[in-house]
């Protein structure tokens, strides 16, 4: 069996390749680990800030009307510092938008894309399948899979590696990567605040670390913490009530009373950039190419817009394309070269800056008026991140 392309690593990253090939008649076979999405409640879901682009690319994909019901929208950003007087307002009205972006359930996500996925007839999913050998030529990869308790021997054009931050299939690749710690640490966790939120996401800096909500569903906020080692870890171990209550410390009063917390969960921050992400009929998309500090909240973002180019590229071409070839490859790495690398520069400048213990707070809290004054600046900052 030939497919046009093979991608491992059925995430938001691989299902959305898989769907925008698939439209465009293009024979994708994609292969996840898992044999089925984890379920979570409200309280417990891992959230995710989907730009104004985002949401543009999932609407023409048909993705869009499946999330819309559930979506949260981002009408304004409010940016402070504790302890400092200042602030930055960033608003969808001053860019003539009704919303910055939109906070939906990743699993929600993954599980919209799948269903779309299952009715498109140029798309077949393996789960729970992994690679166990490839060789190739210079015509096609030759695969042998792994699924269930069968193995299948496939060819494709083109093989992909969505398979995360720790992608195995890059490291065999021989890929390196250039890997940035910032030295901090984010404890995820949902918490319950019983006043409206009004649309409104929070991303107030610390003296040490910065706090992040985004408004989720009812009275929900996802909180992301970005702390030291030490402290992340003391912040996990304790009681909900004693979490609260250190929580709304550096919060302050103006997001309102925490009542509740889910479990917390905390992992090392980090910016990994693949030294290369395309081979001989290969290619690295999503955090296997690029892992971002979560800051910005532009991974996912990225990594969408990554997507659309591989769409544009193939409905631009008159006739159905080599997708592995290396003209096609090369005008896919060349096209995104700018948009990542600006993005990649603002995320790293951002977790840089604001979560340095070297800068006195007034210095950024200056900082943050600054931006606020200074509105071409802000329209272009507003826009970034809105991924236009
Ligand atoms: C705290 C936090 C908050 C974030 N918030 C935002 C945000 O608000 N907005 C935004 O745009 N981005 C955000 N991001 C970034 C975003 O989460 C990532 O960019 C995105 O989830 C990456 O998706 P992916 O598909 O590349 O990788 P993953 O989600 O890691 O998917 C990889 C998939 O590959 C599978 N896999 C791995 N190995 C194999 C194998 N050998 N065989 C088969 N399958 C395999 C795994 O099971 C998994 O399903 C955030 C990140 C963090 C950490």
């Amino acid at each position: 069996m030939l497919y046009d392309c093979v991608i491992v690593g059925g995430g938001a990253v691989g299902l959305s390749l898989a769907l925008a090939l698939g439209q465009q008649q293009y024979k994708v076979l994609l292969l996840e680990q898992n044999a089925q999405f984890s379920k979570e409640t409200d309280l417990d879901a891992r959230t995710i800030a989907l730009s104004y682009a985002s949401v543009r690319i999932y609407t023409e994909m048909g993705v869009w009307e499946k999330l819309r019901p559930r979506a949260i929208p981002i009408e304004r950003v409010l940016v402070t510092m504790k302890g400092q007087y200042g602030a930055c307002r960033l608003n969808g009205e001053s860019e003539g938008m009704a919303t910055l972006g939109y906070v939906v359930g990743l699993r929600e996500l993954e599980q919209a894309l799948y269903e779309t996925l299952t009715t498109q007839p140029f798309v077949e999913i393996l789960r729970p399948a992994t690679l166990i050998h490839r060789h190739s030529s210079p015509e096609a990869w030759h695969l042998k899979i792994q699924h269930s308790a069968a193995n299948l021997t496939v060819n494709s054009t083109l093989l992909v590696a969505a398979d995360g931050v720790t992608s195995a299939l890059r490291q065999e690749q021989g890929i390196s990567q250039v890997k940035k710690e910032y030295g901090h640490y984010a404890v995820m966790a949902n918490v319950e605040i019983p006043s409206k939120h009004h649309f409104t996401a929070y991303e107030r800096f610390l003296p040490q670390g910065a706090i992040a909500l985004l408004p989720w569903q009812k009275d929900l906020y996802t909180c992301i913490w970005t702390t030291g080692k030490e402290e992340a870890e003391s912040l996990v171990a304790l009681s909900p009530e004693d979490f609260i209550q250190r929580c709304q410390q550096q919060c302050g009063s103006r997001i309102g009373t925490i009542i509740t917390v889910s479990k917390r969960s905390y992992f090392p921050l980090q910016m990994q950039l693949a030294s290369q992400q395309e081979s001989a009929r290969f290619l690295l998309m999503g955090n296997a190419a690029h892992t971002l500090h979560p800051i910005a909240a532009q991974g996912l973002n990225l990594s969408l817009r990554d997507v659309w180019q591989m769409r544009t590229q193939v409905i631009m071409a008159n006739e159905k394309k080599d997708i592995g070839c290396e003209r096609f490859l090369n005008e896919y790495i060349q096209s995104r070269k700018k948009d990542q690398s600006r993005i990649i520069f603002a995320t790293d400048a951002i977790a840089r800056t604001m979560s340095s213990d070297m800068l006195p707070g007034w210095i950024r809290a200056a900082g943050i008026t600054f931006l606020d004054c200074l509105s071409p600046l802000k329209h272009k900052f507003t826009q970034v991140g809105m991924g236009i």
